[in-house]
């Protein structure tokens, strides 16, 4: 399974909700995790396997979570820059500024509700999950400038990986 790259359409897209939790969603689930591992990700989306479905996973400081139709109920005010890379967009980092607390509430694997309140990475890394699900990849959150050169740097070395 491969993960989709910068480029990719999926990433711009903004995912589906998912209606119910059938097999279909399991085996999906089943297919994140196992390529959240083999790159040693923090988190994945749907959409950075090529499907367009409201799903993120998380695996921060030994917490880990599945779930389905995330959304962010609380953020910070407070926020802080912290690098910031992505499975999407490999090989480069930025300082991104997010909210430190985060509460977010979703569905797991059984269809119960659940609510998550993180600080730290685990925070920034459902505000980076939940962005993947509205099209949104960490670099927009950067000026530019900063953006435009990490993008330049981005195909640096994706072509000498390609060569
Ligand atoms: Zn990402």
């Amino acid at each position: 399974m491969d993960i989709r790259t910068y480029g990719d359409p999926t990433l711009r897209q903004q995912a589906e909700p998912v209606p119910e939790i059938d097999a279909e969603i399991r085996a999906l689930c089943e297919r994140m995790v196992e390529a959240m591992m083999r790159a040693n990700g923090v988190g994945l989306a749907a959409p950075q396997i090529g499907i367009s479905k409201r799903i993120i996973i998380l695996d921060v400081d030994g917490a880990f979570h599945i779930l389905i139709n995330p959304e962010l109920v609380e953020t910070s005010e407070e926020t802080e820059p912290v690098i910031e890379g992505c499975l999407s967009v490999p090989g480069v980092d930025a300082p991104v500024e997010r909210s430190i607390r985060a509460v977010i509430k979703g569905i797991n694997l059984q269809g119960q509700e659940v609510r998550i309140e993180g600080e730290g990475l685990l925070a920034r890394a459902m505000q980076h999950e939940i962005d993947h699900l509205n099209g949104k990849l960490f670099l927009d959150h950067l000026g530019t400038a900063r953006r435009q050169s990490l993008l330049k740097e981005y195909q640096r070395l994706a072509k000498e990986t390609d060569e």
